[in-house]
């Protein structure tokens, strides 16, 4: 079964579904990263924050599959205790830039993040001069945001050439982000979710969900998945289980119809499991 793709504002292809590696340990990382390009997986999104980009590089380095055919994803994490603005700014970017890739054991990824927004500092409008230098080398082959508000976006939309590729936010049937994004599609950004299956406790459990998943001969993960891809949206789903990591991924053959949607679209109850990006520092 074939993973759909979707191609960016910069011409990059990026599969519509990839695996995450939040809150994996190190060690653990490799055999889950190994577990999921061997199911099938060719988009891996870690962070340096999650502290596995070893386990992570060494499971890509072990797996066989050639660099070209693989999309990593890693995302800066513009902590407050370091000053981003002006030149020191610029600098600490690409020095921990430079500590993702040895980590990751790569010479260059397919996606560079700026992880969270921290409006308060102020400081994303520089962090994200400094991304546009990695694009220009080639180093991250895309660029983009994760947790940005419509208001930051609008920064950078007014004040770079450089539209981010992505923005990576939280998004589920809870959640399903509608304004945020129109407001992507009008600007060519890509929507990317972040726990797509809601960390997978009580939303799995939905009635209305196990239903459909009845209805489909699948599981409700599997249906949440599946809303995922017929939104249009590219999701990245955890989990360290084989048997799981291959029931996300065994999401292609069938189709959510007008009334599975409907139904879905009902859960919304407008209910974040993580911070507010907003107020988030
Ligand atoms: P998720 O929605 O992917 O849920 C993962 C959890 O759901 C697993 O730990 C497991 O308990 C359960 N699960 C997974 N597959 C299942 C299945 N088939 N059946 C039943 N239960 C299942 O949550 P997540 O890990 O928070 O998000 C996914 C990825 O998104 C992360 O690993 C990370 O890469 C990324 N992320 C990014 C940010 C950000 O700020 N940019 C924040 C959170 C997560």
């Amino acid at each position: 079964s074939t993973i759909p793709t979707v191609t960016l504002n910069n011409g990059a292809v990026i599969p519509q579904l990839g695996f995450g590696v939040w809150q994996v340990p190190d060690d653990e990382a490799a055999p889950a990263v190994g577990a999921a390009i061997e199911a099938g997986y060719r988009s891996i999104d870690t962070a340096a924050v999650y502290e596995n980009e070893a386990g992570t590089g060494k499971a890509i380095a072990d797996s066989g599959v050639a660099r070209e055919e693989l999309f990593v994803t890693t995302k800066l994490w513009n902590s407050g205790t370091v000053d981003w603005s002006g030149q020191q700014g610029r600098d600490a970017v690409l020095r921990a830039f430079d500590e993702s890739l040895g980590k990751l054991g790569l010479d260059y990824v397919d996606l560079y993040l700026i992880h969270w927004p921290r409006p308060m500092h102020g400081s994303f409008g520089n962090i994200w001069k400094a991304f546009e230098e990695l694009a220009a080398d080639g180093r991250a082959k895309s660029v983009g945001v994760s947790n940005f508000g419509p208001q930051q976006l609008k920064v950078l939309v007014e004040e770079s050439a450089l539209v981010p590729v992505l923005n990576q936010v939280e998004l589920h049937p809870y959640f399903p982000q509608h304004e945020l994004r129109a407001f992507h599609a009008e600007h060519g950004i890509a929507t990317e979710a972040w726990s797509p299956l809601g960390q997978g406790k009580t939303l799995l459990g939905e009635a209305v969900l196990t239903r459909i998943a009845e209805k489909h001969g699948r599981t409700a993960a599997q249906v949440v998945l599946r809303w995922h891809l017929q939104s249009g949206v590219i999701a990245i789903p955890k989990s360290v289980t084989p048997s799981r990591i291959r029931e996300n991924l065994d999401v292609v053959g069938f189709e959510l119809d007008a009334e599975d949607l409907a139904a879905i679209a009902g859960l919304d109850n407008g209910g974040r499991i993580g911070p507010d990006p907003q107020g988030f520092d």
